[in-house]
């Protein structure tokens, strides 16, 4: 008999929608995929040269367990820089992704029965991950009216005598909204009033649209900076999801607990991937601001047409990149006769009919909801928008 655990946990929903359509590619149909939660541009060339120096050097053994000193040192070199943070290299825990981060922090901090608050809509793996390790996930919904943001009052009535967390995600994947300075403040003082720590998932970070600012949350203070834990990671930011290298910066006592734990369970991160992020944090950034521009472009061009399609609401996104649309006015509508029921079944009606791909909102905690993503090239928008468009127009 398998564990509770095991039994309780269901697959990530964006990587299965990936694979359906992947497959459907692969028997020759002609899909389009709005699904790819992953940059669709190669990693840049001087990243990737430096990972076959440090095989071509021998660089790979086994590393210290937190990751080597340079890509530490490097990792606070950037804190300092983009968001005015001082940290040591010994409060930075670099893991396999910064999935694995989130999943060292909740199993450095939670006790069995602790409360995790996740505003929702919420990223479909951090669920998972407090469940997994042995948290409580408290969800809290969030309104439109706030642009899908967390409001202090809201924090401020969610919590209970076991709330440990909170997990802040900005720019948002699903939502690509943004956290203001005010935002932020408003949520910090909670946080210091109440002793509950902030996880801030700020791997979109680099990803910003328009004139907006990213702010981390642990820059407005002292106070907050100690109870905050920001994950970061090269994945979204250099093209690097299959590199697999995410970090952490916290209060010493975390780090050297999330490294003592992954000191056992992974032993350390990839050495030749660790020698690519140094690599990629400390070498050129243009390569940034080129795929940020070409994403730009792409989100512009999907508003502007999602806002003159039929039935599909949306709010622009500032950040990451994804649009989050809501099909809910497409509910209990008719398909060919057949009544669409739910944000599922219109994903599988549109992939199955249209051959078009798109993450329905249900694995973010927003039912009403579908992602669409735009890390995929502007011909298979365009020609995936024209399909949705014509499914939307077969409705009755
Ligand atoms: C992609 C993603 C991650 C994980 O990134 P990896 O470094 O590839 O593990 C974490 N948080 C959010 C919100 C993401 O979208």
């Amino acid at each position: 008999m398998l564990s509770r655990k095991a039994l309780q946990i269901t697959p990530s929903p964006t990587l299965s929608i990936d694979a359906k359509a992947k497959q459907l590619k692969n028997e020759g149909k002609d899909v389009i995929g709005f699904g790819a939660g992953e940059p669709d541009f190669d990693t840049p060339v001087h990243i990737k040269e430096a990972a076959i120096n440090a095989i071509n050097q021998g660089f790979t053994k086994y590393t210290p367990a937190s990751g080597i000193p340079e890509l530490k040192e490097a990792v606070c070199a950037r804190f300092l820089r983009d968001n005015g943070l001082t940290y040591q290299p010994q409060q930075i825990v670099v893991s396999n992704g910064a999935k694995h981060s989130l999943d060292n922090v909740f199993s450095a901090l939670l006790n069995q029965g602790d409360e995790v608050i996740l505003p929702a809509p919420y990223w479909v793996s951090y669920p998972e991950l407090v469940k997994l390790n042995e948290g409580i996930p408290v969800v809290i919904e969030t309104q439109k009216e706030h642009n899908y943001k967390l409001k202090g009052t809201q924090l401020e009535k969610a919590l209970s005598p076991r709330t440990k967390a909170l997990v802040l995600n900005s720019p948002s994947n699903p939502t690509g909204q943004l956290y203001s300075r005010e935002e932020l403040e408003e949520i910090a003082s909670v946080a210091i009033k109440n002793n509950i720590f902030i996880v801030s998932d700020e791997v979109y970070e680099k990803l910003i649209y328009g004139r907006s600012e990213h702010i981390s949350i642990a820059s407005l203070g002292e106070e907050i900076k100690k109870l905050t834990i920001i994950v970061n990671g090269a994945s979204k930011t250099y093209a690097m999801t299959g590199w697999r290298i995410g970090y952490t910066a916290s209060e010493l006592n975390i780090a050297t607990a999330m490294a003592d734990i992954q000191s056992h369970n992974a032993s350390n991160p990839n050495s030749i991937a660790q020698k690519a992020a140094y690599t990629a944090l400390t070498g050129p950034q243009d390569c940034v601001q080129e795929m940020r521009l070409t994403f730009e472009k792409r989100r512009d061009y999907m508003l502007e047409y999602i806002s003159h399609m039929p039935y599909l609401t949306c709010i622009e996104p500032q950040g990451a990149f994804y649009l989050f649309v809501n099909i809910g006015k497409t509910f209990s509508r008719k398909f060919r006769n057949i009544h669409i029921e739910n944000g599922d079944h219109f994903a599988e009606l549109l992939l199955d009919h249209y051959r078009v791909a798109l993450v329905p909102g249900r694995g973010f905690g927003a039912p009403e909801y579908a992602r669409l993503s735009y890390a995929t090239s502007m011909d298979n928008i365009q020609a995936g928008l024209e399909r949705l468009n014509s499914f939307l127009k077969e409705l009755d």
